[in-house]
């Protein structure tokens, strides 16, 4: 195994528990490295780091996968992939996320479990090159049906990498059918968005429960129904599913039908034109939208995006309404998320702030890692005063 050398800042990062070396960090790199070479770091006086892996074409230049000196093999896997199951405390049964990148120490791994199905992102050059130690290690532990692998995430272009999707093993079944409590999704593991479902949200769909009885539900961005299915389930009296995706809105049709639901609308819209061109108030509006906010640069942006957004979900939202709003991008900070959305509400609502959610803990959030915690959501109910046009925030400009 060749070595590399970092500076103090990378060695002290690296001690404080962060996984990422950038290139600007590296000291002395050995020749003639391929792309997703596994290698030692070593740190400033030459003391061992541990190992990870390379990439000249990506800004960080490694990611850490062992704070030890060891062999990438499958071995190396099995064990973290057990080291994952454990973390999670819950049976191998069922359908989850197995392993979340960073989160398990595994930076670039996803493995998602639909039932008796695997799919796996291999998302950097470093991970790529593992890959068969990688789908050894996952037909061992879960003797699968099918291991498909969904590397068509469009990251992989910053790493070097085509984007393809292949059957690793076995026979796929592109509609699964997975349990999320007393529910049941259709999964298309071949072609749905990232690996076909997001389990991320898990814990907060099932809050439909509290506020949908007897409800007019509006399920924004609703890809395969996820919220909209919960809230029929709890007894909404309509919900209305919109999404860009004629394909998610395939699935979420019968996503309602396999549950024994009615009661469902769908429409194939861009989120924004829905609700400018519509009329119809709605009592409970999810908004779960793709991230905005890619990288810093994209911040104002991106910010700008969700103040609309939110400007004009509030127009659709009855007084005493309640709002669930999430943002799926890291850049974007719990605290200025609350902010964005009280001024999308200014001289129009008063907001009241019931719950703070986040991601489900098959997405561990590695506090050393902060860029592992990246789902927030609120729960807001709007108490709307009558003026219909308010005056122009005074602290609009300044917030931006
Ligand atoms: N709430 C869903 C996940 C949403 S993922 C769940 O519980 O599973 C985000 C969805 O937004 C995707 O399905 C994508 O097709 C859709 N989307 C992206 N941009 C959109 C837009 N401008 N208008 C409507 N839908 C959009």
């Amino acid at each position: 195994m060749e070595q590399m050398q970092v500076d103090k800042r990378a060695e002290e990062s690296v001690v404080a528990g962060h996984l990422w070396i950038f290139s600007n960090q590296v000291r002395f790199r050995p020749a003639g490295l391929a792309d997703g070479e596994v290698v030692e770091v070593t740190g400033d006086k030459g003391r061992s780091l541990g190992t990870g892996y390379y990439n000249a074409k990506s800004l960080i230049a490694i990611r850490l996968l062992s704070r030890s000196k060891v062999a990438v093999d499958e071995r190396f896997f099995a064990d973290r992939i057990g080291q994952a199951l454990q973390l999670r405390g819950r049976p191998a049964e069922g359908s989850f996320r197995v392993v979340n990148s960073e989160s398990d120490f595994l930076p670039g791994l996803v493995i998602d479990k639909y039932e008796d199905q695997i799919a796996v992102q291999l998302l950097t050059a470093g991970m790529e090159r593992q890959k068969e130690p990688i789908v050894a290690a996952v037909k061992k532990r879960f003797s699968p049906r099918a291991v498909v692998l969904r590397n068509d995430s469009p990251g992989r272009k910053e790493e070097g990498l085509p984007l393809y999707i292949e059957t690793a093993d076995g026979n796929v079944d592109r509609s699964a059918v997975v349990k999320m409590g007393p529910l049941r999704f259709l999964v298309d593991v071949l072609s749905g968005h990232k690996t076909g479902f997001y389990f991320d949200q898990a814990e907060n769909r099932p809050l439909m429960r509290e506020f949908s009885p007897g409800k007019n539900v509006l399920d924004l961005f609703c890809y395969t129904g996820g919220f909209g299915v919960h809230a029929l389930y709890y007894g909404a009296r309509a919900v209305t599913f919109v999404d860009a995706s004629a394909e998610a809105l395939d699935l979420c049709r019968e996503n309602v039908r396999l549950n024994g639901l009615a009661g469902g609308v769908f429409v194939k819209a861009d989120a924004f034109d829905f609700l400018k061109e519509g009329r119809e108030e709605h009592e409970v509006i999810v908004l779960d939208p793709p991230s905005f906010i890619k990288s810093k640069k994209k911040l104002r942006e991106g910010e700008k995006g969700y103040i609309d957004l939110h400007k004009k979900a509030l127009r659709r939202l009855s007084s005493e309404g309640v709002l669930f709003t999430f943002s799926c991008s890291y850049h974007m900070r719990q605290s200025r998320f609350r902010d964005l959305v009280r001024l999308a509400a200014y001289g129009r609502a008063d907001l009241y702030l019931i719950r703070e959610l986040m991601q489900a803990p098959d997405h561990p959030v590695l506090l050393t890692v902060p860029e592992t915690d990246y789902l927030k959501g609120l729960i807001v109910r709007a108490r709307k005063r009558r003026r219909i046009v308010p005056p122009p925030c005074p602290r609009d400009k300044a917030a931006m």
